[in-house]
């Protein structure tokens, strides 16, 4: 599918205008910090810069923000080029890192130096908080801020050269200590870091903070619309004062759209790094959180993923949107294109106390009810079978219209059966359903529930894992304490039986188990002992608690 964001959005209709007015090239970029694995807020952002690239015929930047060495790991870089390429995306050319720029960086800091818009600061972090004032009060000049430019050149130079211990001193910007935005307050450069970086290794024991260096490489790499989230509103001034006052030709634009949040999930790499920490989840890729690569293991497509981002489209209002919205995208999705196969999860056995136990009846049906192209396949009926423990009950209520005993039901594809009787074990847990089939009335059907089963002979087990939200609280985000709203209930695994058809067909990871709900295999936890289904969405939402 091309890519298309809604032109209805405020960033397209700036586009539009802009490419009308100044009969500029597009270029957008994507910069990822490689500190964690990307998630369905990063998608958006994807979505959106890649998007409008494509759009406009323009130009999409990948470039890893790697301007903090702590962060800082391959692993990361590799999974998230992964995961941009496996959302059918593509960046332009070579990819980049802000690391590339340090040089350029460390020229304009020291350009700011020599203009007296920047020095070295000697008080100490928690001094420079203190200093800062707060929204009500305004901050207080540091006692290094009027030092002469010759002492600020040297001493940058001996930070750089490491003769300066980490803490001691930091380059700020000599902006205003009385702006009522707190970012402007003589923001910080540049910071000493004794770390091997990934990319410069032990090149540089000095810095550029995020601010000062995204502004620079968004203006190095030309690009012309600097897409961010709202939080990067107050920082567009200062993003805007570093470009006045460089040397520098270019001067992309800054714009913000609202981050994505989604009901019961977290969307920050660090504090998915926390589940991980406090075992709540062992990996970056559990269906449970909404990672690029959870949600791929979970059984999302790229597709689903593309079309959840278009329908929430881009604006400035910050909302939670409704975990159902992105669970409807791959449900359409999955109604076209999922086979349709029949699976056990909690089984009983029935036996068929009138068929013969040599008995073998194949049965042709539908891969697809609607879709004739997606073929058919056989399953066999048998004296014994599997069906869902959930239909049967001993002391059914009057509208249940399941199994029960006395009563009927049609089983899928096949005949109508009438319980008779049970056996149950020694703990009162039924083991056997006994019933009688009715062959010889196949017409006479259509008054009865429908229920699933599985031939005995073609059952293969295997593993079912469902999945309920991770949180119990619609909101984590916004509490400070989210591991406290962890919920205990969020995996849930059952053993049941699949239709052999299934592990022969070794080119379809996604069905629909019939009444049930679509699920994908998880390659990483099958084994030769179990095919392992992860359950992508159920039929009917409902969470078990
Ligand atoms: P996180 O808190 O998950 O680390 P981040 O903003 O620090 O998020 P970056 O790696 O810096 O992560 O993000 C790369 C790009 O993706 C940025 O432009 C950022 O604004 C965007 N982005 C990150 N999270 C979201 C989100 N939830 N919704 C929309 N865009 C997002
Ligand atoms: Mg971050």
């Amino acid at each position: 599918m091309k890519f298309n964001q809604s032109n209805n959005n405020f960033i397209n209709k700036i586009i539009i205008q802009d490419i009308k007015k100044k009969n500029i090239s597009i270029r957008t970029r994507f910069p990822p910090d490689p500190n964690g694995y990307l998630h369905i807020g990063h998608a958006k952002s994807i979505c959106l810069n890649f998007g409008i690239a494509k759009q406009y015929n323009g130009k999409c930047n990948l470039r890893f923000d790697d301007t903090n060495p702590n962060n800082n790991h391959t692993k990361y870089i590799q999974a998230i080029k992964k995961d941009i390429i496996w959302l059918g995306f593509n960046w332009y050319k070579k990819i980049r890192y802000t690391s590339m720029y340090f040089k350029e960086i460390y020229q304009y800091a020291i350009e700011l130096i020599k203009k007296n818009l920047a020095y070295v600061e000697k008080l100490k972090k928690y001094e420079i908080r203190k200093y800062r004032g707060t929204l009500k009060t305004t901050g207080i000049n540091s006692p290094y801020r009027n030092q002469s430019i010759e002492e600020n050149l040297l001493l940058f130079e001996n930070m750089k050269l490491g003769n300066i211990r980490e803490g001691d001193a930091c380059l700020r910007a000599k902006i205003s200590m009385k702006s009522p935005l707190i970012i402007m307050r003589d923001p910080v450069l540049y910071r000493i870091k004794f770390i091997k970086h990934h990319y410069t290794q032990n090149t540089w024991c000095i810095y550029p903070t995020y601010d000062f260096a995204h502004c620079i490489s968004d203006a190095l790499e030309k690009i012309t619309h600097s897409l961010c989230t709202l939080e990067f509103q107050d920082n567009r001034k200062l993003y805007n004062w570093i470009l006045k006052n460089i040397s520098i030709d270019n001067h992309p634009q800054q714009y913000e759209y609202s981050r994505l949040n989604i009901e019961y999930s977290i969307l920050s790499k660090r504090k998915i790094q926390s589940l991980i920490n406090n075992k709540i989840i062992d990996t970056w890729d559990d269906p449970r959180i909404l990672t690029i690569s959870g949600l791929r293991r979970k059984g999302y497509t790229a597709e689903s993923i593309k079309n959840f981002c278009k329908n929430i489209g881009i604006t400035k209002q910050n909302n939670l949107i409704e975990l159902s919205t992105l669970e409807s995208c791959i449900k359409k999705e999955l109604n076209h294109t999922a086979h349709r196969t029949m699976a056990i999860l909690d089984p009983i056995k029935i036996i068929l106390s009138n068929i013969d136990s040599q008995y073998v009846e194949t049965i042709k049906v539908l891969n697809h009810p609607k879709n004739h192209l997606l073929g058919s396949r056989r399953i066999i009926f048998t004296k014994e079978i599997y069906i869902e423990r959930s239909d049967f009950q001993e002391n059914p209520s009057k509208k249940y219209n399941r199994l029960s005993l006395g009563k009927t039901v049609k089983l899928k594809y096949s005949y109508t059966i009438t319980a008779q009787s049970i056996q149950k074990d020694i703990n009162n847990h039924i083991t056997t359903i006994f019933c009688k089939c009715h062959k010889n009335n196949p017409n006479n059907d259509n008054k009865y529930g429908i229920i699933h089963w599985i031939s005995k002979k073609n059952a293969i087990k295997s593993k079912f894992i469902l999945y309920n939200p991770i949180f119990i609280i619609k909101n984590p985000e916004i509490e400070k304490d989210f591991l406290k709203y962890i919920n205990q209930n969020s995996k849930i695994t059952k053993i049941g039986f699949i239709d052999l058809t299934i592990p022969k067909n070794t080119q379809i990871h996604t069905y629909q188990f019939e009444r049930i709900g679509y699920f994908h295999l998880d390659s990483k936890l099958s084994n030769k002992k179990y095919l392992v289904f992860n359950q992508i969405v159920p039929l009917k939402t409902i969470w078990k608690k």
